[in-house]
């Protein structure tokens, strides 16, 4: 490992001012990513930002109705919480899919945001190798990497918003535009600038995200990244889907929101083939490489079950 300094920020100001001055440098949070990468010798900053100390450890209730979770609550109590639990299911069990219990006790939800991409190639000749693991949608000839994040695509799901302070000041960002695809700039996995911190993420009230799943197809029951996941939430009335929400992981180099599978949903009957026909709406521009053709139809069975599972809770719950 390189050598490196180390400074415990006292605010958030400090923080960002002191990384603004290392080019090189990083926050660190829990460090179950960022550490690994500097032993691999991955990244070898001059500086880390311990933010560990600063005051964004707590899940607050906001005046909307929706909540805000600070960017160093960690990931088992996000994942514990009640409210979580009882109102946005789905993240509570993209967390729990995610890691073990060891690593979510450190890991915070900034840090698990900007995780990064868990690619064993560098060059790159990913595209000749082994694509078991890799992107079926929004690929480019750069880079076929999948994004590694559970919370992130519950999150995306929920329209949730991430809450930044950089050199440049506060700013607010959709998290579904968070991350990007990989383009032609592949090493640049989100649109944060150097020394942006994030500093919270907000949920909007969603009142039928109390009825939503995450679902997660992987190689071993535990400790696995994702093949695929899928993260939604349903809405129905009389036999019709009023509203919904889905999102994709394992698939892309960002957590995919499934836009037109959703757009294909409102409004029409739930039924499993409306199900399939929406799934296969999404995954028509799939561009998948030989070694992970399975996971066009493992992304369109996934939807399709989850949904149906969704569907039957609806239905357990209206029957007098
Ligand atoms: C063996 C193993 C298995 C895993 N399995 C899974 C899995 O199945 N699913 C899954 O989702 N994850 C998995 N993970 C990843 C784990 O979730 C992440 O390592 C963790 O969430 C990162 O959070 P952290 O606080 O430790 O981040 P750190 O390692 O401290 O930081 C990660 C990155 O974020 C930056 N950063 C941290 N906080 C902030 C902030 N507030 N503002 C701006 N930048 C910040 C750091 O500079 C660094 O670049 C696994 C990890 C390991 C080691």
């Amino acid at each position: 490992m390189n050598p490196f300094r180390y400074e415990r920020a006292a605010d958030a100001p400090s923080a960002v001012a002191l990384l603004a001055q290392a080019p090189n440098g990083a926050f660190l949070a829990g460090g179950t990513n960022l550490v690994d990468h500097l032993k691999l010798g991955v990244r070898q900053p001059e500086l880390l930002v311990d933010v560990t100390h600063l005051p964004f450890d707590r899940i607050e209730p906001l005046p909307d109705g929706g909540v805000r979770i600070g960017a160093l609550v960690r990931n088992s109590d996000l994942a514990a919480d009640r409210t979580i639990r009882q109102r946005y299911p789905l993240l509570s069990e993209a967390l729990l899919a995610g890691a073990s219990g060891q690593l979510r006790n450190l890991a915070t939800t900034g840090g698990n945001l900007l995780q990064r991409t868990r690619c064993v190639y560098s060059g790159c000749p990913a595209r000749e190798g082994y694509h078991r693991e890799l992107a079926i949608l929004g690929t480019s000839e750069a880079c076929v990497a999948t994004h590694p994040s559970d919370m992130a695509v519950a999150l995306v799901a929920l329209d949730a918003q991430v809450h930044t302070l950089g050199p440049a000041g506060a700013r607010t960002i959709p998290l579904v535009d968070l991350h990007r695809l990989p383009g032609k700039e592949p090493q640049r996995d989100t649109l944060l600038e150097h020394g942006e911190l994030i500093t919270a993420v907000d949920l909007p009230p969603l009142a039928f995200a109390a009825r939503s799943r995450y679902r997660k197809v992987r190689d071993r029951a535990s400790y696995a990244f994702a093949l695929v996941s899928v993260a939604a939430a349903l809405d129905v009335a009389d036999g019709v889907v009023r509203d919904v929400r889905l999102a994709l992981g394992g698939v892309a180099h960002k957590p995919w929101r499934a836009w037109k599978a959703e757009a294909a949903l409102r409004g029409t009957p739930a039924t499993e083939k409306t199900f399939q026909r929406a799934a296969e709406a999404e995954l028509a521009d799939a561009q998948p490489l030989p070694g992970n053709a399975f996971k066009v139809s493992l992304a369109r069975n996934l939807i399709v079950r989850t949904l149906l599972d969704l569907l039957e809770t609806a239905e357990e719950e209206t029957q007098p």
